[in-house]
């Protein structure tokens, strides 16, 4: 029988302090030119050997290759100048100067191929390479082109389609795509969100998933959360979606959280990435704690659909802290196993 339990994590770890600046989202690099190309390497070696060592069973490059989920990718896109920025609200939550669509996008390169072959050749773990998915793309953009979010959003999703063929050949077992902008426009998640996400994972032959959070620790989140009364219950408009769709796991936040965790029985016959490790604090959960929410979540959810893991990127908290939470996440996933 295969091991129950397997762990994971929703993607991003900490950046070493030679890298970027610890602590900060979107840090910009601190080497360049072949020192960055060398430094990255560097620094997915370490965030495998710190998810190996802690016993974690499908793991991620850390997303060390990346400065920003989002943005990395936007890049090697044509069509979306990054000259002349505008300023939009994010989520309906805090405004930023983001890029425009001016023009069809179209990729110009791959954009995380490469670093999925290298993570490949690092691990002989599972391996997961995570993608922003079609509508979180749409969300971090003006569009002055395509003037329909649904447009431009079909557009992602073919070009994901493209990257994320040429990612599953390089090796990934499982490609994941993180739509944190599914908790916040459902009648468009009804509408075309789903659609456009499956389209993004059409034809892949290994695992896929998407990862629906409350986002980082970060205050305009915290804030944001404070307005959403004392039950989360924003799953529950589109877990019932995703189990309709072609997409094999969904990734959620679960720990600390205020999402009733009886949401997850919406995801039946889908496996559910249960949050066990909550990102907006430095302190570490306690195996235990780890293991209380797991056996929580295994009364709506077989334990052979369960994989625990973080409730969302760790990548604003120090490393220390990050390889604490990693050792706790696989070691209250063994008492579970052991028990
Ligand atoms: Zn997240």
């Amino acid at each position: 029988m295969s091991k129950v339990l397997e762990t994971t994590i929703a993607g991003s770890l900490p950046k070493p302090r030679w890298l970027a600046e610890p602590n900060v989202l979107w840090a910009p690099w601190r080497l360049e030119g072949d020192a960055l190309t060398e430094g990255i390497a560097d620094a997915v070696r370490l965030a495998v050997d710190d998810q190996e060592e802690a016993g974690i069973d499908i793991v991620t490059d850390g997303e060390q290759t990346r400065r920003h989920f989002v943005t990395t990718f936007l890049e090697a896109l044509d069509g979306v100048d990054f000259e002349h920025r505008k300023t939009v609200r994010i989520r309906n939550r805090y405004d930023a100067a983001v890029p425009v669509v001016v023009g069809p996008v179209a990729r110009r390169h791959p954009v995380f191929v490469d670093a999925a072959r290298f993570l490949r050749s690092a691990t002989r773990r599972k391996i997961k390479v995570t993608l922003p998915g079609p509508m979180t793309l749409v969300d971090t953009l003006y569009d002055a082109h395509y003037r329909s979010r649904e447009k431009l959003a079909s557009a992602f999703a073919e070009i994901l389609n493209d990257e994320a063929r040429a990612i599953e050949a390089a090796g990934a077992d499982v490609i994941q795509f993180d739509e944190p902008a599914f908790n916040v426009y459902f009648d468009e998640v009804r509408d075309w969100g789903v659609r456009t996400l499956e389209r993004a994972a059409q034809g892949l032959a290994c695992t896929t998933a998407v990862h629906i959070c409350y986002g980082y620790g970060i205050k305009a989140n915290i804030d944001w959360k404070q307005t959403l009364g004392s039950e989360w219950r924003q799953y529950e408009q589109t877990f019932p979606l995703l189990a309709q769709s072609s997409i094999g796991q969904v990734s959620l936040e679960c720990a600390k959280s205020h999402v009733p965790v009886e949401l997850i029985s919406l995801l039946e016959g889908k496996d559910v990435l249960v949050g066990a490790i909550d990102v907006a604090t430095e302190t570490v959960e306690t195996p235990e704690a780890v293991a209380a929410t797991i056996t929580q979540a295994l009364r709506h959810v077989p334990i052979e659909r369960l994989y625990p893991c973080t409730n969302c990127g760790m990548v604003p908290l120090s490393r220390a802290v990050a390889r604490g939470k990693l050792r706790a996440l696989a070691a209250g996933a063994a008492l579970v196993r052991g028990g």
